[in-house]
């Protein structure tokens, strides 16, 4: 069959008629590769199907002797069979026996055959099994006949999903489609969810593989290539994307692969082996998604990810499918499974009837993540090729404070997990009961507990929670979820929402942190060697002041009346907190000229997170309001510790004795000014961090809502005097006591301080 095209054409005629014969599931397997054989002039063709177990099993041969069938078999990296479902990627040998891979198995008398081509069965880059044919003499292979096998297999990997070969499978060597299956990722917002998957962007699932008219299919991928380029040439015009950014860089990319020659070539050729135009697109698909499995290079995976996408887009129009699920139709524990999504389509789905959020990327600065946090969706993030793995509707447990995945549970799993969800929402339901109590310990000492927020969605929280006022309003989150800039008037209105919602409470907002891990879609920023050190924040605030003016103006604004906190992330000197006040006066002096109401109090503060500011902590105070201490950052800065990067998480958040004593220092410092001092980093969040704060002499203290409930019972049932002293003698020895944390965790233990 070299070079000719009719071949495979044929070869797939056969099949369909096969396909419609009303035959049990073994003839059927055994009559197709009957037909491979002749087809393909192979003296053997044979079906290996992955089973449960991660084991290859022969399921039809013609050629090989046949008591093999259902007895021979391989794990995956076992024998060529093997690694050819490793690897998702054919193999095209002119002697298999001296290839170092090669895995005799003597039941199946395969001696005799010399050549060997094998392509994987793959169904959206999942690896179901392995097609082979085989000959006795010494021969490679032509290209073409390695693609119609990979064109067969996908009809193949049809049947396996269709659940036909499962009456075939014996106990114990179940197939791969319904078995409990656990992944893993990174926990990215805690909770645990039980629920049914809903595919955010469903696969489309093709059906008509077999073309009956090959001139009128090719006319139809030919017109929907066509209407693709046109959609994204339209999208690249509409106002908000033509003004550029990481928006445009995106859709330019995808223009420039939906107009790839490759691409398109590769698909019409497709369309000549015999399939339909929708089959075509998904063959080629289905390379692209192995290679992009495969792949360890970040970059080519993304663009691998842009094909996939377009195709994904060009099926749709091809079958003239909608895109992502409807929100109404939207079961009611809906554990959502994307590859990524933006804020807004989150936002979209009706957050009662969402259990849990799984993504195969998603990283905690994501802005997808952001929003989940807010919401309190359990979140498990970086969670390799989940869409490939789940169907819609499969049972699926979303563990985020493992990062663990448990799709399709054994009724134990479930029942376990069920008991740890009620578990935990009777502890919400007890830390609901004390919202209405103030924070005050044993021996009579009130504390002031605020929440961190950053969104709307998150001010709810204010009153459930039970809390004093938000500590931490991150202004950035606003604009990192938003697609353009927010104007002026945006913003105040954000703004005013916020103190509306605070009802007298305060709030402090803290000036745009962005830049960093910080993107905002809108500016571009230049790749930067160390961005957690570059040019953010502050810094980018008082040397491109437009921004910042434009944030204060709105705040004032806003707050006009009102009692408005401001404070200023990343300051590493009192000059900049010199200039930033500045900045402030003129916008303050700009009002009075127009006569605008100012706010009735209005206090100046700086986050302490950048570790020079230790050596200057008088002064500074001096110079501010209040300081709230950034302890994320300050230790990150401190201890020389990237705080994104997984691989040294363990070093991350202790609290060794050195950092003990800095923010002692810090809050003693506070004291002799009289300046309040808080501290609104994630180690305030844990009931143990925040023991550890309150020994330190911090008697404010803010965190996410979710924490508020957990942190007021450990101060309801805390000696403060005593942990004082505790601490105190902790920090008095000499020796490297390693974590406090460990010795405050010893102390809530012998004290019944509930942590
Ligand atoms: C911090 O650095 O501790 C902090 C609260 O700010 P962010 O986490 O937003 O950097
Ligand atoms: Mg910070």
């Amino acid at each position: 069959m070299r070079g000719g095209l009719a071949g495979p054409r044929v070869l797939l005629r056969r099949i369909r008629e096969i396909m419609a014969e009303p035959l049990g599931a073994q003839d059927r397997l055994d009559k197709i590769v009957v037909q491979i054989a002749s087809n393909v002039v192979a003296e053997v063709c044979s079906v290996y199907i992955l089973r449960a177990d991660d084991v290859l099993e022969l399921y039809a041969t013609e050629g090989l002797n046949r008591d093999a069938v259902h007895q021979t078999s391989l794990s995956v990296g076992e024998g060529l069979v093997g690694l050819i479902a490793a690897q998702a990627r054919p193999l095209n040998l002119s002697d298999a026996q001296s290839h170092p891979g090669f895995a005799y198995r003597p039941e199946t008398g395969e001696e005799n055959y010399h050549s060997f081509l094998g392509v994987p069965i793959l169904r959206a880059g999942r690896t179901l099994g392995v097609l082979v044919v085989q000959n006795k003499a010494s021969r490679s292979y032509y290209d073409e006949e390695e693609e119609a096998l990979q064109t067969v297999a996908m009809v193949l990997a049809e049947i396996v999903a269709s659940g036909e070969l499962e009456l075939l499978s014996r106990d114990g060597a179940e197939l791969n489609l319904s078995q409990p299956l656990h992944l893993e990722g990174l926990s990215m917002a805690e909770g645990i969810g039980l629920g049914h998957v809903v595919l955010h962007d469903p696969r489309v699932i093709v059906h008509e593989l077999i073309a009956d008219d090959l001139e009128a299919e090719a006319v139809r991928l030919d017109e929907a290539v066509k209407l693709l380029r046109l959609s994204i040439d339209d999208l690249l015009l509409r106002d908000d994307v033509a003004k550029g950014g990481e928006h445009r860089d995106i859709l330019e990319a995808y223009r420039m692969f939906a107009y790839d020659r490759g691409w398109v070539r590769r698909m019409r050729e497709a369309v000549r082996t015999g399939l339909t135009a929708e089959a075509a697109v998904e063959r080629v698909q289905n390379d692209m998604r192995a290679r992009m499995m495969r792949s360890t290079d970040p970059y080519l995976r993304e663009r691998l990810h842009d094909f996939d996408d377009l195709a994904n887009r060009l099926l749709r129009s091809l079958l003239g499918e909608q895109s992502a699920v409807s929100p109404e139709n939207l079961p009611k524990d809906a554990i959502i499974v994307a590859r990524n999504m933006g804020a807004a389509e989150l936002l979209d789905y009706e957050r009662g009837n969402v259990r849990g959020l799984v993504l195969e990327e998603g990283t905690h600065t994501s802005h997808v993540v952001i929003v989940a946090k807010a919401l309190g969706i359990p979140t498990v993030g970086m969670v390799q090729e989940a869409t490939s793995l789940v169907e819609n509707g499969d049972a699926a447990i979303v563990d985020a404070e493992s990062g663990q995945i448990h799709l399709r549970p054994a009724a134990d799993m479930q029942s376990a997990y069920g008991e740890k969800v009620r578990f935990r929402a009777r502890r919400q339901e007890q830390y609901r009961l004390l919202r209405d109590e103030a924070a005050i310990t044993l021996d009579g000492v009130n504390i002031g507990l605020q929440m961190n927020a950053g969104l709307l969605v998150d001010l709810p929280h204010l009153q459930e929670a039970g809390c004093d006022g938000i500590g931490l309003f991150r202004t950035e989150l606003q604009f990192m979820v938003s697609a353009t800039l927010p104007r002026k008037n945006q913003q105040e209105q954000i703004y005013s929402a916020v103190l509306d919602a605070a009802d007298g409470k305060p709030v402090t907002f803290r000036s745009l942190d962005v830049g960093g891990d910080k993107i905002l879609p809108f500016i571009s920023l230049a790749q930067e060697e160390n961005p957690a050190m570059g040019w953010r924040a502050i810094r980018l605030g008082l040397d491109r002041p437009g921004l910042l003016r434009l944030q204060l103006r709105a705040l004032l604004h806003a707050a006009s009346g009102r009692h408005l906190k401001i404070m200023f992330p990343m300051i590493a000197s009192l000059d900049e907190i010199r200039d930033a006040k500045e900045l402030l006066n003129r916008e303050i002096l700009q009002l009075e000229r127009h006569n605008r109401k100012m706010p009735d109090v209005l206090e100046v503060g700086i986050m302490l997170e950048v570790p020079a500011l230790l050596f200057q902590l008088d002064e500074l105070m001096d110079m501010v309001d209040f300081v709230s201490v950034g302890s994320n950052d300050l230790y990150q800065f401190l201890f020389a510790v990237d705080r994104g990067n997984t691989r040294i998480s363990k070093r991350f958040g202790h609290l060794p004795g050195s950092f003990a004593r800095t923010l002692k220092q810090i809050v003693d410092a506070g004291k002799r000014s009289g300046k309040p001092v808080t501290l609104c980093g994630e180690l305030a969040g844990t009931p143990l961090g925040a023991m550890g704060l309150l020994a330190l002499g911090y008697r404010s203290i803010s965190m996410s809502p979710s924490s508020i409930g957990p942190v007021k019972a450990m101060i309801l049932s805390l000696d403060l005097q005593k942990v004082t002293d505790f601490m105190d003698g902790c920090m008095k020895s000499d020796i490297e006591s390693g974590d406090l944390l460990d010795l405050l965790q010893d102390f809530a233990n012998q004290n019944n301080v509930a942590i």
